[in-house]
């Protein structure tokens, strides 16, 4: 491995995985959650003293719809970011989604991407809010945990273990809940709001925790990982063809590695953005030492990192046997993705195993 100062790194960062997640469609089902009131124990139950609860418990309410109202106002450059840092499938994919003409979606983004770099023009803000409001793009559905697992213990694991986290998180797609879903249930959702009011975890400065989070602000987030993971896929596997395609042709030239070089700019461009290799760092004094390291604010964040760590090590990547997505090779005879945190087996070795084992069966050979 390199001596690069990327690989001493401290990111000992916990995450908090709820077991189980949903697609909220009506903002009032918020209402049914079984929050935490942290009311003293002897109002804490509902017939004792209903008032207070019911107060309580509508606060609690409040700030959630509320604040998911505004995570999609807040996301400065939404459109703009879909519109320059994704890719044509992904938006034919978010189309799709829509019901909608991929050249209509197209014409909206446009629009209000376009009110998104003159925001300083429009004089009152709630008219920029009211406007982004209304955008096709603002897609009503939350993605969050579900009622009941709020009563589970939740697990966590320690971020730098989770050496997998950034190829998984490739794997997620565009308004495909099921890969979200699955996402989730083990490395916990990979951005959202993050609050733990009502929740009975509690956020230190360090930990990571989302309980909610819009599905359009979630799929904007994939949708510009997902692109720039391409990237990094392509240089690592050397897919010069591929590159030629997508870089203006000026950049083009009959030299496989002058290719891969623009590749490699381009790469770092991308990465350069304020909301992807960007990480926080923190200086503290604990237990007699000073202590240095990087912290993430989420998920992405921390993905952009171990990429950003992948390019410089210049790591060997290769398609899992059950997935066909590319995970790094950390041992010689690894065909699978790597085990998930909390789990030690591979669930792609486990999941090719079984299927072997039931396609001998159908030809009867055991
Ligand atoms: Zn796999």
């Amino acid at each position: 491995m390199n001596k690069n100062f990327l690989n001493e790194v401290e990111c000992d960062q916990e995450v908090i995985v709820m077991e189980d997640y949903l697609l909220i469609e009506d903002i009032n089902l918020l209402e049914e959650y079984p929050f935490s009131l942290y009311l003293p124990a002897s109002t804490s139950k509902a017939k004792e003293l209903p008032e207070t609860y019911t107060l309580k418990k509508k606060e609690l309410t409040d700030f959630w719809k509320v604040a998911l109202k505004e995570q999609f106002i807040k996301e400065v450059n939404f459109h703009r970011d879909l519109l320059f840092r994704s890719s044509k499938t992904i938006i034919q994919k978010w189309a799709d989604y829509k019901k909608i003409d991929e050249d209509l979606l197209l014409t909206s983004l446009k629009k209000y991407a376009e009110l998104e770099s003159s925001s300083h023009q429009v004089s009152v803000v709630e008219e920029l809010y009211a406007l982004k409001l209304g955008s096709p793009l603002n897609d009503p559905l939350i993605f969050g945990v579900k009622p009941d697992s709020l009563a589970k213990i939740p697990k966590t694991y320690n971020l730098q273990d989770a050496h997998s986290l950034y190829t998984e998180l490739a794997k997620l797609d565009v308004f495909d809940i099921k890969s979200l879903m699955r996402f989730s249930k083990h490395f916990g959702m990979p951005s959202g709001i993050e609050d733990d009011r009502g929740f009975d975890v509690v956020l230190y400065g360090d930990n990571i925790f989302f309980p909610f989070s819009s599905i359009s602000v979630l799929n904007k987030k994939i949708a510009i990982y997902k692109h720039d993971f391409e990237w990094f896929k392509m240089i690592q596997t050397k897919n010069v063809p591929k590159i030629r395609t997508l870089l203006p042709k000026i950049y083009t030239s009959n030299n496989d590695e002058s290719v891969l070089d623009q590749a490699k700019h381009h790469v770092v461009d991308l990465l350069s953005r304020l909301d992807a290799y960007n990480p926080n760092t923190y200086f503290e004094y604990s237990n007699g030492t000073y202590n240095q390291g990087f912290w993430f604010d989420d998920l992405f964040s921390f993905a952009y990192f171990q990429l950003a760590r992948a390019l410089v090590n210049d790591v060997e990547v290769r398609e899992c046997d059950n997935c066909g997505y590319i995970f790094e090779v950390t041992h010689q005879r690894q065909r699978f993705c790597p085990p998930v945190p909390n789990r030690k087996r591979s669930s792609c070795e486990m999941a090719y195993n079984n299927r072997l084992k039931k396609e001998k069966k159908l030809k009867g050979e055991v």
